[in-house]
C-alpha cells in the first residue's frame, strides 16, 4: 500500500458529523445579518504581504511570526490572509464602497496563522467577520454588540460574557503609550522577554500578557480610561448606556487592549471560561484609522470577528445535539428493473416536493443489507420496491422509528403520501 499522506499540523477536516453544527451557526448568522441589513463580501485568501504589514502592523505577533508568507512565481511576496479586516478594507477602497458611504458587510471563511496548535488554536481556522463603515458614533458599536448577543442567544449559548474597554482617540492613545513606556521602563528588570521586546514597539500589548509573573506590574500600570478627553468619555458612556437599556451585561476591563495597531475608542471581547486558555470567542472594536492607512479617504469603521472553531467547541461542550437533518426516507431497491423504475420515481418525488430528503439506494445489495443502510441513514421510512411491488405497481412502506405495521401505497400515490407523512409543500406550479 502506498504511504498515507496526512493533513498539515494545525489544519483540520470538518467531518460530516460536525459540519451540521457549522451549518447551523452559519445559517443563523446569515438570517441575523439579513435582519440587520448586512451584505456579504467575499475576498481572496491570498493578498500582497504589504497589505498585512501596513494594516496589522510590522511589530505584531501576527506579522512578525504567524503569517504564511511566500514568493509566487513572479517573485511577489504574498501571504495567506491571517484575518479578514485588512482584505475587506482593501476591497472596499478598491471598489469605491467606502468613500462617503455607509456600509454594513460580513464575510465567512478560513484564516491562516502559523501558531502553536493547541485546543482552540489552529493554523487554519475560520472566522465570521463583520465590518461597518461610515458611522462614527457609539450607535453602530451598540448594533454590533447587540447583533453578536442575539447570535449567541439564537444558537443557545449562555456561558459567555462581554468585556468592554475604550482606547480613546489616536492622540490620546499616543499620550498614554508614552506614559506606559515610562512606567514599564522603570521596571525593566521585571519584564519578561516578550514584554521587553514590546516595550518600544507595541507597549499596549504588554497589558495583554497572560504571564502570571507580570500581573502585579500590569495591575499597577496607568489606566487609559483615566486619561481620556471629554469626547471619548462621552462616546463610551453613551455606548454603555445603550447596552444598559437593552439589558446586555458587560464588564469594563481597562486592560483589554487588543493586539492590533489599528483600534481606537471601543474594543470588546466575548469570552467564555469553558474552553480553557483560548476563551475569546469573538473580538472587535472601532478602527477609524485603518482606511486611511491603506490609502483610502479617512472613514469611520468598526467591526468584529468570531472564531468558528471555538464557537463550535463551546456548543458541542454544552451538550447540544445536532438538529437532525436526517433523511425522511430511504428507497430500498432490489433487482435491475425495480432499481431503474424506483430511481425515476424518486426523481419525480423530488421534483414535486422540494423539501423532501430522500436517499436512493445506488449500491445494490440484498433487502437485508439495504435495510441496514436505511437504518443507519437515520431515515424515518424505508420505501421498498422489489419484483413483487413492481408487478403490483406499489411501494412497500416500512416504519424504521415507529412501531407501526408495514404498509404499502400505489406508486402513483407516493408523492401525496410523502407530502402528508412529512408535512411537505408541493412545488408551486
Ligand atoms: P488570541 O488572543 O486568542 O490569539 P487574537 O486576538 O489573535 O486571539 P483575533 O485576531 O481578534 O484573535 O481573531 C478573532 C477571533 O478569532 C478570536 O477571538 C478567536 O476566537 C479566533 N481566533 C484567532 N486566532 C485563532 C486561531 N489560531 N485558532 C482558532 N481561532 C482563532
Ligand atoms: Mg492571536
Amino acid at each position: 500500500m502506498a504511504k498515507q499522506i496526512k493533513a498539515i499540523r494545525g489544519m483540520h477536516d470538518i467531518l460530516p458529523q460536525q459540519s451540521e453544527i457549522w451549518q447551523r451557526i452559519e445559517q443563523t448568522a446569515l438570517e441575523l445579518f439579513r435582519a440587520y441589513g448586512y451584505n456579504e463580501i467575499r475576498m481572496p485568501l491570498v493578498e500582497k504581504t504589504d497589505l498585512f504589514k501596513r494594516s496589522i502592523g510590522e511589530v505584531t505577533d501576527i506579522v512578525e511570526k504567524e503569517m504564511y508568507t511566500f514568493e509566487d512565481r513572479n517573485g511577489d511576496s504574498l501571504s495567506l490572509r491571517p484575518e479578514g479586516t485588512a482584505s475587506c478594507v482593501r476591497a472596499g477602497i478598491e471598489h469605491g464602497l467606502l468613500y462617503n458611504q455607509i456600509q454594513r458587510l460580513w464575510y465567512n471563511g478560513p484564516m491562516f496563522r502559523h501558531e502553536r496548535p493547541q485546543r482552540g488554536r489552529y493554523r487554519q481556522f475560520h472566522q465570521i467577520g463583520v465590518e461597518t463603515f461610515g458611522m462614527a458614533g457609539p450607535e453602530i458599536e451598540f448594533e454590533l454588540i447587540s447583533l453578536s448577543a442575539r447570535l449567541w442567544q439564537a444558537i443557545g449559548l449562555q456561558d459567555i460574557r462581554l468585556e468592554l474597554n475604550t482606547l480613546g482617540s489616536a492622540d490620546e492613545r499616543k499620550v498614554y503609550r508614552d506614559r506606559l513606556v515610562d512606567y514599564f521602563s522603570r521596571y525593566i528588570d521585571k519584564l519578561d522577554e516578550d514584554s521587553q521586546r514590546r516595550l518600544h514597539s507595541n507597549p499596549l500589548r504588554i497589558l495583554d500578557s497572560k504571564n502570571p509573573a507580570m500581573q502585579e506590574l500590569i495591575e499597577a500600570a496607568p489606566v487609559l480610561m483615566e486619561h481620556l478627553g471629554e469626547d471619548s468619555r462621552r462616546h463610551f458612556e453613551r455606548l454603555c448606556a445603550l447596552l444598559d437599556q437593552v439589558g446586555i451585561a458587560y464588564q469594563v476591563n481597562t486592560r483589554l487592549v487588543r493586539g492590533l495597531d489599528y483600534y481606537s475608542h471601543t474594543v470588546f471581547e466575548w469570552i467564555t471560561d469553558s474552553l480553557g486558555a483560548q476563551g475569546t470567542i469573538c473580538a472587535g472594536g472601532r478602527y477609524d484609522s485603518l482606511v486611511e492607512m491603506l490609502g483610502g479617504k479617512a472613514t469611520s469603521a468598526a467591526g468584529f470577528a468570531l472564531g468558528m472553531e471555538r464557537l463550535v467547541e463551546l456548543i458541542t461542550e454544552s451538550g447540544q445535539q445536532p438538529n437532525g437533518d436526517a433523511a425522511h426516507a430511504y428507497l430500498v431497491l432490489v433487482g435491475d428493473t425495480a432499481t431503474s423504475q424506483g430511481l425515476v420515481l424518486a426523481e419525480r418525488c423530488r421534483a414535486s416536493l422540494p423539501g423532501l430528503r430522500l436517499i436512493g439506494n445506488c449500491a445494490g445489495g440484498s433487502f437485508k443489507a439495504q435495510f441496514k443502510r436505511a437504518d443507519r441513514s437515520g431515515a424515518q421510512l424505508a420505501l421498498l420496491i422489489g419484483d413483487d411491488e413492481l408487478a403490483a405497481g406499489i411501494v412497500g412502506i416500512k416504519y424504521l422509528r415507529d412501531k407501526k405495521e408495514q404498509s404499502e401505497v400505489k406508486q402513483e400515490n407516493l408523492i401525496d403520501f410523502l407530502a402528508q407523512q412529512f408535512g411537505l409543500d408541493f412545488l408551486e406550479k
